[in-house]
C-alpha cells in the first residue's frame, strides 16, 4: 500500500505539470468513464488526501456552453469535476514531455491527461473515477485528520486512535478513519520507534500522544525525500528498522527480526515485523 508521503509526492509532481493548465486530451481507460472527454477543462488544483489523489478540473468560462451539451458518460463536465485516483499496490503517475516515450507499457495505463506541453499517465491505478467536486466527501469524507493536510489535528487523531483501546497499535494506525496517511511501513516502524509490538492494544501503550507526534514527524521529514528513510542511515544501509527485515539483525541490538500476520479478516490482515528485544 502507498504511504501518505508517496501520495504527497505524486500530487506535487502532478501539480507542477498540470495545475492551471488547460487539458488538451484526456483518456480514461476504465469502462464507466471511457467516453468522458475533459479536453478544454482547466486543472484548478491537485490535492492529496491521505492516500487519495484528487485532481480538480473546471470548465473554462467560455467553454461551459459546449461542455454542457453532454457526453453520455456517468458525469457531465459542465460543473467542477474531480479526477479521483488511488495508487493501491502498484499505481504510479508519471509525467512526460510532448512526444516522449512512456517508460511503462501502454496497456498498463488507466488514465491519460495531456496539456499543450505535458502528459500525465496513471499506470496500474487501483482506482480511477471522476466525480462532481461537490461530492468529494463521498470519497474522502470518512478520513480522519490528514497528517500532511491543512486539517491535521493531533488531538483528534489521538482521540480517534484511543476510541477502540483493544485494537492492535499497528492496525489502529493503519485505519484511515483514525488518521489519514499512514501505511504498513510507517505502522511497523513507528511501533519499533516507540518500543511496542505492533500487536499491543493501543490502549495499553505508554504515552500514545508521543506515538502520534512521532508519526507526524516521520512523515513530514519524508514527504520531500526522493527515497523514504526511517533509520537515517546513509545510502546502501537499511532504510527501515524492521519493515521487510524478517530474519535480519536488529540495527539496535542484533536480535533477529520476527514477522507474522496480524488482523481479523481478509481486508484487515497485514504483515508485521518487530524486534523481540527492543519491542515489548
Ligand atoms: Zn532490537
Amino acid at each position: 500500500m502507498p504511504e501518505g508521503d508517496s501520495v504527497y509526492k505524486a500530487a506535487a509532481k502532478l501539480r507542477a505539470a498540470l495545475d492551471g493548465q488547460v487539458l488538451t486530451r484526456t483518456d480514461f481507460r476504465v469502462p464507466a468513464f471511457a467516453t468522458l472527454d475533459l479536453s478544454g477543462q482547466t486543472v484548478t488544483s491537485v490535492v492529496p488526501r491521505g492516500k487519495h489523489l484528487l485532481i480538480r478540473v473546471a470548465p473554462a468560462a467560455d467553454a461551459a456552453d459546449s461542455a454542457a451539451a453532454g457526453t453520455g458518460s456517468a458525469v457531465e463536465p459542465s460543473a467542477g469535476l474531480t479526477i479521483h485516483s488511488h495508487l493501491k499496490m502498484e499505481g504510479v503517475w508519471q509525467i512526460y514531455g510532448a512526444g516522449e516515450r512512456w517508460r511503462k507499457p501502454s496497456y498498463l495505463a488507466r488514465g491519460v491527461l495531456s496539456t499543450a506541453s505535458k502528459t500525465a499517465v496513471g499506470f496500474e491505478l487501483g482506482l480511477l473515477e471522476v466525480v462532481p467536486t461537490a461530492s468529494e466527501d463521498s470519497i474522502v469524507g470518512h478520513l480522519g485528520p490528514d497528517l500532511l493536510g491543512p486539517d491535521w489535528d493531533a488531538d483528534l487523531a489521538l482521540a480517534n486512535l484511543l476510541s477502540d483501546p483493544e485494537r492492535p497499535v499497528a492496525l489502529a494506525l493503519l485505519d484511515q478513519r483514525n488518521l489519514a496517511g499512514l501505511g504498513n511501513v510507517f505502522a511497523n516502524e513507528l511501533s519499533f520507534l516507540r518500543g511496542v509490538r505492533p500487536h499491543t492494544p493501543i490502549g495499553e501503550i505508554a504515552d500514545p500522544k508521543r506515538l502520534v507526534a512521532l508519526g507526524y514527524k516521520a512523515i513530514m521529514v519524508n514527504k520531500d525525500r526522493p527515497i523514504r528513510n526511517l533509520t537515517g542511515l546513509p545510502r546502501g544501509k537499511p532504510r527501515y528498522w524492521v519493515h521487510g527485515r524478517r530474519g535480519e539483525a536488529c540495527l539496535r541490538c542484533g536480535t533477529r527480526i520476527e514477522s507474522d500476520q496480524l488482523g481479523t479478516g481478509p481486508t484487515d490482515t497485514r504483515y508485521m515485523w518487530w524486534c523481540p528485544s527492543c519491542q515489548k
